[in-house]
């Protein structure tokens, strides 16, 4: 996605998590309890990846979208398709996504990522700004324009 920044890996993590439970130093209880909420975002809101499940290695994880910010008001933090965050990085000026991989058969679950998203990204990101067009460059795009000027002014009351 265009506007998507500051994206943490949380992969070493995750490694670190699985060569514990090799070790036995960690059961496979403690890491395969995804909670029924989990579990039903993932059904309902879920991407299907091509990855098999590190655990069970019978069922392929499933990647949930997970949105906080002020601007998202009641639903921050709720689950979110793939498909609608373009929708509303392109609505709101920046909102927190985590993706959270989850098996739905034995119930592992781990952060993946994290990162930003939303219109904030498009003022600063002049490195690719070949193809925002004219529908972006009305407001905070467009420092030349006249009509960005007193606009900016009233953002910063
Ligand atoms: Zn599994």
């Amino acid at each position: 996605m265009r506007t998507q920044r500051q994206v943490v890996d949380y992969s070493l993590r995750k490694r670190a998590v699985l060569r514990e439970l090799l070790a036995g130093r960690v059961g496979t209880y403690d890491v395969c309890d995804a909670s029924p909420y989990l579990k039903n975002a993932a059904r309902f809101h879920g991407e299907a990846t091509e990855e098999r499940c590190p655990i069970c290695r019978s069922e392929n994880l499933t990647h949930v979208h997970y949105i906080y910010g002020d601007e998202l008001k009641q639903s921050a933090g709720q689950a979110r398709t793939l498909a609608e965050l373009p929708v509303l990085a392109m609505t709101l000026r920046e909102f927190q996504v985590f993706v959270v991989e989850v098996c739905l058969g034995c119930g592992w679950n781990h952060l993946v990522e994290q990162f930003l998203l939303g219109r904030d990204g498009l003022a600063g990101g002049v490195e690719d700004g070949s193809d925002q067009g004219a529908a972006g460059a009305s407001a905070a795009t467009a420092p030349g324009a006249d009509p960005a000027v007193p606009r900016r002014r009233e953002a910063q009351r």
